[in-house]
């Protein structure tokens, strides 16, 4: 039996996993692939200390290395539940069963789709969710960014280099985004922002290849809709959380709630990052998560030895 099961290896599990061998206990985090977290895809990391500008994938190996040369063990599995018998917790997973004294969920979340016709069957035909892996396709082209936040203007300026055309398209006449990146948005001759506007379908043409021609606009305001011809369509319409595996309190809309030492409703169960009800969502937040996390599973551990 472990000690300490961590499920996720993205920037919040691999630090749970750090600090859980430097307490002593016997740590297995668990992963879907040999670097993973949404880190990973990010293009460049401008807000990590000590870091002022590194790509997501370098820091993500960083972290890696780190938690190996350290000790942690990790291995290569999809989880299926995580759940509670008495004291001890099961994880099952796609290559068999494990025990653990405690669990730590860091598997964090996925982009939300936008759920109009024409998106599921354009994905990677067209429709994606990730400009640093696909913007390379686009280049020279038009592209099209769904969202106002962070993330579509963080990935409208990656595509803003590669292609000749950016339309941000947003629901409402301002940005949620923060104000280094709106001011980055607005400074770049090639992005246009389309305000009060919803996708209401993506249309492919081609016959052996369906590929985005274009997408149809609502104006929220006038009720208007038009056309505007596009090669591609990037949606960043905020995150669902990966909480499926557990069946623990969770908010509407799925993320884990956690108290202060990240633990969730089941004892020896915590959530940690992205899939956790944290006021942000942020790398520094989720490492410090980790911390915390590991923190508590150890007293609570020890607590159970006693
Ligand atoms: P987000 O902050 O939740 O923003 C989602 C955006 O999509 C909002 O502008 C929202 O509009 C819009 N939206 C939501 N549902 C929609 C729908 N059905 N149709 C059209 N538009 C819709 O999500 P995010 O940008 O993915 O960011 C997630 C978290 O990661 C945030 O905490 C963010 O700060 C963080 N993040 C940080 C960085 C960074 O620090 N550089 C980069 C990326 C992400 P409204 O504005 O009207 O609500």
């Amino acid at each position: 039996m472990y000690d300490l099961v961590i499920v996720g290896g993205g920037p919040a599990g691999l630090t749970a996993g750090i600090y859980g061998v430097r307490f002593g206990l016997e740590t297995l985090v668990l992963e879907r692939s040999e670097i993973s977290g949404q880190i990973a895809l990010t293009d460049v990391v401008e807000n990590y200390p000590g870091f002022p500008s590194i790509t997501g994938f370098e820091l993500m190996e960083k972290y890696k290395e780190h938690a190996l040369a350290v000790g942690v063990e990790t291995k290569i599995t999809d989880v299926l539940t995580v759940r509670s018998e008495g004291e001890k917790k099961l994880v099952s997973t796609d290559s068999g069963d494990l025990e653990a004294k405690a669990v730590i969920i860091a598997t964090g979340a996925n982009p939300k789709h936008l759920g109009v016709p024409g998106e599921e069957e354009l994905i990677a035909k067209g429709v994606s969710y990730c400009a640093t892996c696909d913007g390379p396709f686009f280049r020279n082209k038009t592209v099209v960014v769904v969202g106002g936040g962070d993330s579509a203007l963080t990935d409208a300026l990656i595509l803003s280099k590669l292609v000749e055309k950016v339309y941000v398209v947003h629901r409402r006449d301002e940005l949620k985004a923060v104000k280094v990146l709106r001011d980055r948005a607005f400074a770049a001759a090639n992005i246009e922002f389309i305000w009060d506007s919803l996708v209401q379908e993506i249309v492919g043409t081609g016959t052996e290849i369906r590929k985005v021609e274009k997408v149809i606009l609502e104006n929220v305001k006038t009720g208007e809709t038009r056309e505007l011809l596009t090669n591609g369509v990037f949606i960043y319409i905020g995150i669902h959380p990966n909480t499926e595996i557990v069946d623990v309190e969770k908010d509407p809309k799925g993320f884990i709630k956690t108290g202060r030492w990240m633990e969730s409703s089941e004892k020896g169960i915590y959530a940690i990052g992205d899939c956790r009800d944290t006021p942000i969502w942020q790398l520094v937040t989720a490492v410090s998560d980790g911390a915390v996390a590991a923190t508590a599973a150890n007293e609570y551990i020890q607590g159970l030895e006693k």
